[in-house]
C-alpha cells in the first residue's frame, strides 16, 4: 500500500484547495512545500502588527466566485467586502466607474460575433473596428489591465475580457476582499488536509518518481515517498524542474515552458494615520497601474490608527527583469501615487517593493486563451495531474487557478463541487 493516496507538490492556494477537497472525501493527502510558509504567490506576511498580502489580492465576482464555491464545498461560507467601483484617474480628473456600468457598456459593444469567436481578437483590433473614441479606449484599456491583468491591448483577448465583464454583470460584483483577509482561507484548507493527512513546509520535492509510465511518488532529501497519485501544483513553466523531460511529448514540454505569465511591480505601504477613506479600486492612467487600501475593507489588517496601501503596475517580463529599467518604472509609479495622495510620503512607516517576473501563471491573450492552456492530465505519464493558475480553467488571473482546482477535482474523482 502506498504511503498516501495523493501527494501534492506546492502549498500555494490551489494545491491546498485541491488537497482540502480530496481530503474531505476521505483521502490521505500529503502536501509538500519548499518554502517555510504556505501560500506561494498569495502568501501573507506579518509585519509590525500589519498583515500584508503578497501585493493586491482581490477575488473577482466575490460571493459568486469559484473560490467561494470551493469553500462552500468544504462547509465554510466565505464572506466578502465588495469593491463597489473603480476610480480612473487620468489627466488630473477622476472618473468613477461602477462595476455594473462596465458590464452594461459591454452589452452595447459586443456586436454579432459570439464571445468564443472574439477570443482570438485583440482588444486593440476590436476597439479599432468599433471606431471608439479616446475616452472609451481608455476605459476598455483600463478594464483590460484590471480584469484581464493585461494592459497590452494589442494582444489582450477581447473575447476573454467580455466573458469576464459578462460575469461581473451576472454577479454585480467586479471584485471583493475576503472578510478576515486571506489567512483564514489558508487555515481552512490546511486544517481540512490535517484531518487525514499533512502539509509539510521547508520540504522541496526533487523529482517525481515514475515507474512504467505511472507516477508512483516523489523524491525528497534522497528519500522516496509513495502515493497512488501525484499532483503538481507548481506553475507549468516549472514542471520540468521535477519531471523527467524524456517522459512527455516535446510539444507539451514547449507549451509548458513557453507559457507567458503576467509580470509587474508591486508597491506596499504601511501608513500611520489615515490618508484616504475610499473603498474603491484606484486606477492610474499614467502609468497604467492600480491599487487600493486593503485596510479600508478589512481594518484587522492594520494596527489601530494605521492604513495599508497596495499598488500593482503590470509590465512586460523583460522590463521587470531589467534591474535598471525596473527601478525607473518604480520611481515613476511612486511619483504618480504621491501626486494622488500628497499626504502619503510623510506618513510612510515602511514600504515594500516587489519586482515580479510571474504574477499570474498565464497571461490572457489572443495566443493564450483558455483552450491553449495545459489540461490537468500529463501526456505520457499516468496518475500525474496538474493544477494551478497556468492550467486549463476559465477566467483570468487567480480565477484560472481556482477554476483549475474544480476541473482537476472533476478529472480525478468524476465529481463536480
Ligand atoms: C502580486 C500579486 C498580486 C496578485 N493579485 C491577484 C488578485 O488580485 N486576484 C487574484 O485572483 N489573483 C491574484 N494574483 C494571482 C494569485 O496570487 C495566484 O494565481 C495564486 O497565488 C497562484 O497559486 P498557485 O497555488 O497556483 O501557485 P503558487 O502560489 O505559485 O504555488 C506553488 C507553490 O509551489 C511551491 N513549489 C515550487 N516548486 C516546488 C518544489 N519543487 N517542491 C515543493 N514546493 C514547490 C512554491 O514555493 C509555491 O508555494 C496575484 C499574484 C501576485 C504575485
Amino acid at each position: 500500500m502506498a504511503d498516501y493516496d495523493f501527494i501534492i507538490i506546492g502549498a500555494g492556494i490551489n494545491g491546498l484547495a485541491l488537497g482540502a477537497l480530496l481530503s474531505k472525501d476521505g483521502a490521505r493527502v500529503l502536501v509538500l512545500e519548499k518554502s517555510r510558509e504556505v501560500g506561494g504567490r498569495a502568501w501573507v506576511q506579518e509585519r509590525g502588527g500589519f498583515r500584508v498580502d503578497y501585493g493586491m489580492h482581490l477575488v473577482r465576482f466575490g460571493k459568486e466566485s469559484v473560490l467561494s464555491a470551493i469553500c462552500s464545498a468544504l462547509g465554510h461560507t466565505l464572506k466578502f467586502h465588495n469593491v463597489e467601483s473603480t476610480c480612473l484617474v487620468a489627466d488630473g480628473t477622476q472618473l468613477e466607474i461602477p462595476a455594473r456600468g462596465a458590464s452594461q457598456s459591454m452589452n452595447m459593444f459586443a456586436g454579432d460575433r459570439t464571445l468564443e469567436e472574439l477570443k482570438r481578437v485583440s482588444v486593440q483590433a476590436w476597439m479599432d473596428e468599433k471606431g471608439m473614441g479616446r475616452r472609451l479606449r481608455r476605459l476598455f484599456t483600463a478594464t483590460s489591465a484590471t480584469l484581464n491583468v493585461n494592459p497590452f491591448v494589442e494582444r489582450s483577448s477581447v473575447g476573454e475580457l467580455l466573458l469576464n465583464l459578462k460575469k461581473v454583470g451576472e454577479s454585480e460584483v467586479g471584485a471583493a476582499y475576503p472578510v478576515g483577509g486571506w489567512q483564514p482561507i489558508f487555515r481552512l484548507f490546511r486544517d481540512r488536509i490535517g484531518k487525514n493527512g499533512q502539509v509539510r513546509t521547508a520540504t522541496p520535492v526533487e523529482s517525481i518518481t515514475v515507474q512504467e509510465g505511472r507516477a508512483v511518488g516523489v523524491r525528497i532529501r534522497e528519500k522516496n515517498i509513495t502515493a497512488d497519485r501525484v499532483i503538481s501544483a507548481i506553475p507549468c513553466q516549472e514542471l520540468f524542474n521535477v519531471l523527467d523531460e524524456k517522459l512527455c511529448p516535446s510539444k507539451f514540454i514547449a507549451k509548458c515552458r513557453g507559457f507567458r505569465p503576467t509580470s509587474g511591480i508591486v508597491l506596499d505601504y504601511g501608513i500611520s494615520g489615515e490618508i484616504a477613506a475610499e473603498r474603491n479600486l484606484w486606477c492610474l492612467w499614467d502609468p497604467l497601474s492600480y491599487g487600493f487600501f486593503p485596510s479600508n475593507f478589512e481594518p484587522r489588517l492594520a494596527p489601530p490608527g494605521h492604513q495599508l496601501l497596495t499598488w500593482f503596475y503590470p509590465l512586460e517580463k523583460f522590463q521587470v527583469e531589467d534591474e535598471q529599467a525596473s527601478r525607473g518604472f518604480k520611481s515613476g509609479l511612486e511619483e504618480a501615487i504621491f501626486a494622488l495622495f500628497p499626504a502619503l510620503p510623510e506618513r510612510i512607516k515602511w514600504s515594500r517593493s516587489l519586482y515580479l517576473p510571474m504574477v499570474d501563471g498565464a497571461e490572457v491573450s489572443v495566443d493564450q486563451i483558455r483552450e491553449d492552456r495545459p489540461e490537468p492530465i500529463v501526456p505520457g505519464v499516468e496518475g500525474l495531474f496538474l493544477v494551478g493558475d497556468s492550467i486549463g480553467g476559465e477566467g483570468a488571473g487567480g480565477d484560472i487557478g481556482h477554476n483549475s482546482v474544480v476541473q482537476c477535482y472533476l478529472t480525478i474523482t468524476g465529481k463536480k463541487i
